[in-house]
C-alpha cells in the first residue's frame, strides 16, 4: 500500500473478536489478533480495507500520514 498510508486500530472500540485476521488476504496476515491485542504489519498490508469493512464495531481505519 502506499507509504504514506497506514491501517490504525483503537482499542477502546475492539471486542477481540479476531474477524479482521480470518479476512485479511496476506499471507502471513497483515493484521494478527493475540490476547485481545491487533498487531498490525503495514509492510505486509496491502490495502485492500477488507477488515475495515469486516470489523463489526468499525475499529479499524486507515489514515494517511501527513
Ligand atoms: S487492509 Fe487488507 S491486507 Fe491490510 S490488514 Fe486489512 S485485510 Fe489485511
Ligand atoms: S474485527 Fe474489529 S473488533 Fe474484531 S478483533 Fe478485529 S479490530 Fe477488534
Amino acid at each position: 500500500m502506499a507509504e504514506d498510508t497506514i491501517l490504525i486500530w483503537n482499542e477502546d472500540l475492539c471486542a477481540g473478536c479476531g474477524i479482521c485476521e480470518r479476512s485479511c488476504p496476506t499471507d502471513p496476515r497483515a493484521i494478527v489478533i493475540t490476547g485481545g491485542r491487533a498487531a498490525i504489519d503495514n509492510d505486509l498490508c496491502d490495502g485492500c480495507g477488507i477488515c475495515i469493512k469486516e470489523c463489526p464495531v468499525k475499529a479499524l481505519s486507515f489514515i494517511v500520514l501527513a
